[in-house]
C-alpha cells in the first residue's frame, strides 16, 4: 500500500536545496579529478585494452583459467594416475582411465578434464601429491561447441 507523503515545511526544503547546491558541485568536481589525475599521467591507468592488447595480455599470476598436466623436459606428464584429484573434485570434472604399461604396471591412460562443469576451484591440485596438474593462464575458453570443453590432458602414458 502507497504510505500518504510527510509535507515538509518550507525552511527544511530550502535547507536541502543548499545543501544539494553544494555538494552536488563538489561531488562532481572530485570524479573530474580522477579524470583529470589519469589524463595527465595515463602511465597509472590500469584499464586493459582488450582485444587491441591479445598478444601482449599477461593474467595476474593467481589466475585459473583450464587445467593442465605438468611436463618434464622429455614431455613425459608426472601423473602417476593414482586418482586422489578425481575424489577431490567436487562435481566430478576428471576422470582417470588406467591402462597397464609393457612391464605391467599401472599408468595413466588418459587425463579426461570437464571443463564445462569446472568451476576452477583448485582442489584437485591441493590434492595431487606428486604436482602433477596446475591451472593455467589461458582466458579465452568459450565455445560454441559443448564437446570441445571434453579434454583429453595427456599427449602420453602417465609414469608407473
Ligand atoms: S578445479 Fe575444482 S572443479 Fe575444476 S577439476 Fe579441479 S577440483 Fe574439479
Ligand atoms: S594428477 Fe596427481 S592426483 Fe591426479 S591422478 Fe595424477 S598424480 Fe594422482
Amino acid at each position: 500500500m502507497k504510505q500518504p507523503e510527510i509535507p515538509i515545511s518550507p525552511s527544511k526544503y530550502i535547507k536541502r536545496y543548499l545543501k544539494r547546491c553544494i555538494t552536488g558541485p563538489i561531488s562532481l568536481l572530485m570524479g573530474l579529478s580522477v579524470t583529470l589525475r589519469y589524463f595527465f599521467n595515463p602511465k597509472r591507468i590500469i584499464t586493459e585494452q582488450y582485444p587491441e592488447n591479445k598478444k601482449t595480455l599477461k593474467m595476474h599470476p593467481r589466475y585459473r583459467g583450464c587445467l593442465e598436466l605438468i611436463e618434464d623436459e622429455n614431455d613425459e606428464n608426472l601423473c602417476t594416475a593414482c586418482g586422489l584429484c578425481e575424489k577431490a573434485c567436487p562435481n566430478a570434472s576428471i576422470n582417470i582411465l588406467k591402462t597397464k604399461n609393457i612391464a605391467g604396471k599401472k599408468v595413466l591412460g588418459q587425463y579426461l578434464f570437464h571443463l564445462g562443469s569446472c568451476t576452477q576451484c583448485g582442489l584437485c591440485i591441493e590434492a595431487c601429491p606428486f604436482g602433477a596438474i596446475r591451472m593455467n593462464q589461458e582466458f579465452e575458453l568459450s565455445s560454441e561447441s559443448v564437446d570441445s570443453f571434453d579434454l583429453i590432458l595427456n599427449k602420453k602414458e602417465g609414469r608407473g
